[in-house]
């Protein structure tokens, strides 16, 4: 199959969060089994920085984003590492060669919709000048949900894609790029096709309504969540919309990239090991992160340890009154915590760290690399997220030996096992689920934990073993899609 991914980000070109890990790994397994793959994502200012070598091709093109506005741009080219995966860049400077992806301190930037209106235009034209008949196109959140509605709408100009199936997948329903409807028109689009079966919102203009609505699959990142985002309480409003697609909406747990994510060769960590060296590797690490960020230096203190957006879908709500509760009790555990975002839960980290040097230590910033040291050197992982699609933490926690503590939802409730008296005894425990979602309840939870680590050494080795053991590699998912490829092919016929 000739299959081409369209998505805003993808590593190691440009990524805010797992979006961009699934962009730039999935389309690699997927070649890996055979097919043609292609990625296209805005050239963003990160891009260059990627350190990946980027070819200026002769391609560039003209989009009219108005009757008075005609907005030129160029074709990029590069590849995903280690791969003959070829990515696309559409590059318009004025566009995306800023500073951040989606937006400033002061919030989304203004023209959002005019940027990913340009971009999902361009990638189409892009598309038709490669002249090779495209099988899938496959969309990725709202920056590309406009794509479906598009190559039906032009499909007499589009030939190379007129016979092209489209998926739309969804990573987060929170983000769905919604827009005063009088900018509808820079699609190029009649007024006749805006109306609530397929654009329009509430009067609104919304991205992603548009490919739920108009593609002929739709697939979010956990099985879980595609029942979810069906109800009112996850379907962030779209939850209609959803449901009345019917059986064409699954899910796909997505995959991490074991050549990444792989503490055996993991070049981030002090040392490496595996599930035979579990122990003296991660204590290594350990230490480590102790002195690095001058914390009590003790083996037998816990560390438990975070990362992600500081945003308020992850339970920073949660997370920040029970570090605060640990502190001022003077329990013995240590935080170690990674995030960028919400300058509020920023300044609260950062006057926590401040108060209790030697027990919390916030990094705020995004750092890579020492997102992968915290994951090889924490005996615990929280993640006690509202909702979550599918999320990666917990999958590399598992991966790297360290347990994780995780709300009941989403890929979270899909991918980690609650420890209970059962699944002790069917040996399929590998975490720990929130059993009431609040402060009280992740701390309760936390305790659970902490209660086997101490006192039930045996049991907590097994569940490491378990967690390292897990097959959460991208060869599973992938051939997954490729069936889910074959059935929207089969579909469109
Ligand atoms: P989401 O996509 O909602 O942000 P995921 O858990 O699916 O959450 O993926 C988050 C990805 O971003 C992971 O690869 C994680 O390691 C990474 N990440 C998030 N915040 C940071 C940070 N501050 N520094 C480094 N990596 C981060």
């Amino acid at each position: 199959m000739n299959i081409v991914y369209l998505s805003s980000e993808a590593v190691p070109f440009a990524k805010t969060g797992g979006l961009a890990d699934v962009c730039g790994t999935l389309p690699r397994e997927v070649a890996a089994l055979g097919h043609r793959c292609t990625v296209i994502i805005p050239a963003f200012r990160s891009v260059r920085r990627s350190g990946c070598a980027i070819e200026t091709t002769d391609q560039s093109f003209a989009i009219p984003i108005s009757s008075e506005k005609l907005v030129g741009g160029r074709l990029l080219k590069s590849h995903l590492p280690h791969s003959d995966v070829e990515v696309l860049m559409i590059d318009q400077p004025h566009y995306f060669d800023r500073p951040s992806l989606y937006g400033d301190a002061t919030g989304d930037y203004p023209d959002n919709a005019e940027r990913f209106t340009f971009f999902c235009r361009a990638a189409l034209v892009a598309l038709q000048r490669l002249g090779r008949n495209v099988d899938i196109v496959h969309c990725n959140d709202w920056q590309t949900g406009l794509i479906p509605g598009l190559i039906r709408a032009n499909a007499d100009r589009l030939s190379t894609l007129k016979d092209a199936a489209t998926i739309l997948t969804i990573h987060n329903m929170a983000y769905q790029g919604q827009f005063p409807a009088e900018s509808f028109p820079m699609t190029g689009l009649k007024w006749s096709e805006f109306n609530h079966n397929t654009y329009e919102y509430y009067g609104y203009w919304n991205f992603l309504k548009a490919g739920v609505a108009m593609s002929d699959l739709v697939t979010t990142v956990s099985p879980r969540y595609a029942m979810e985002i069906q109800t009112p309480h996850h379907g962030c409003g779209l939850d209609g919309v959803i449901a009345s697609r019917g059986g064409r909406v699954m899910g796909i747990t997505n995959g991490i990239d074991t050549s990444v994510w792989n503490p055996s060769i993991d070049e981030n960590l002090t040392e490496r090991y595996d599930v035979d060296s579990w122990q003296k590797g991660k204590l290594a690490n350990k230490r480590s992160l102790q002195a690095e960020f001058k914390l009590d230096v003790s083996d037998d203190i816990p560390m438990i340890g975070l990362v992600g957006r500081l945003a308020d879908q992850k339970g920073w709500d949660l997370i920040l009154p029970v570090i605060e509760r640990h502190v001022s009790e003077g329990r013995p555990t240590q935080w170690m915590v990674l995030g960028s975002g919400d300058p509020r839960i920023e300044s609260e980290l950062k006057r926590l760290a401040t108060d209790a040097p030697h027990q919390v230590a916030a990094h705020v910033g995004f750092n890579d690399s020492l997102a992968h040291r915290i994951e090889a050197g924490s005996d615990l992982f929280v993640m006690p997220s509202h909702y979550e699609p599918c999320g990666l933490n917990q999958l590399y926690s598992l991966r790297y030996g360290t347990v994780p503590v995780v709300t009941s939802t989403g890929g979270l409730a899909d991918t980690v096992i609650d420890t209970t008296a059962e699944s002790i005894a069917k040996k399929t425990a590998t975490g720990f689920h929130l059993w009431e979602n609040s402060p009280h309840g992740l701390d309760e939870a936390i305790g659970r934990a902490l209660y086997l680590r101490y006192h039930e050494k045996k049991i907590w080795d097994e569940l490491v073993r378990r967690g390292m053991g897990a097959d959460w590699s991208w060869r599973k998912s992938a051939s997954r899609y490729v069936s889910l490829y074959e059935s929207a092919i089969a579909l469109t016929e």
